[in-house]
């Protein structure tokens, strides 16, 4: 079994301070193709809605026009979301209590559950001072690769690499 390793911290949204959902909207609207990803748009909001406040409902609710909000809202949004349902959800993606997390997907999709393979540690950048959490991977990673395969960016900025074993880490004589 491999080791989850940060290998993109360029690319990392938590290291960058972004919220994954915001990205993946963010990404959505900058495809220059003619319709609109709707299944991935779905996939989003489907995501969002698990996360917002209960006022925060409420104004998605109002934005659709739904009678009541549900469990199974997503069923009752219009099926073909335009670009101005997008524009409308970046805007309020940013301005939800969302946007002030930032992306955490790894950690929430890793299956193990005790002992979290992932924590978040705050580090300081030294160029520009700002704080930003770093997703340090402890020794509890099995190496399954579910956090490479759901981290939101292009290329996984978290991967699996080979676990090495204690006599490979030594120099050759
Ligand atoms: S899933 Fe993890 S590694 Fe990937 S961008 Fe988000 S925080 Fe970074
Ligand atoms: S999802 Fe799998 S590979 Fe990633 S940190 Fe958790 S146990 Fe390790």
């Amino acid at each position: 079994m491999g080791l989850a390793v940060i290998t993109h911290p360029d690319t990392c949204l938590s290291v960058l301070g972004i919220n994954d959902l915001v990205y993946r909207l963010e990404n959505l609207q900058k495809k220059k193709t003619s319709s609109l990803d709707q299944t991935e748009l779905k996939n989003i909001l489907t995501s969002l809605v698990k996360r917002l406040t209960e006022d925060e409902k409420k104004a998605l609710q109002h934005r659709f026009s739904l009678p009541k909000f549900s469990d199974n809202i997503l069923s009752k949004i219009p099926k073909q979301l335009n670009t101005s349902d997008l524009k409308w959800l970046i805007d309020f993606t940013k301005s939800s209590s969302q946007a002030q997390k930032a992306c955490q997907i790894c950690l929430e999709q890793c299956p193990i559950k005790d002992e979290k393979p992932i924590v978040f540690v705050s580090r300081k950048n030294a160029d520009t001072g700002k704080d930003y959490l770093w997703p340090s991977v402890r020794k509890t990673c099995v190496g399954c690769g579910v956090c490479e395969e759901k981290c939101p960016t292009p290329v996984a900025s978290i991967q699996i690499t080979p676990r090495l074993k204690w006599s490979e880490t030594q120099p050759e004589r």
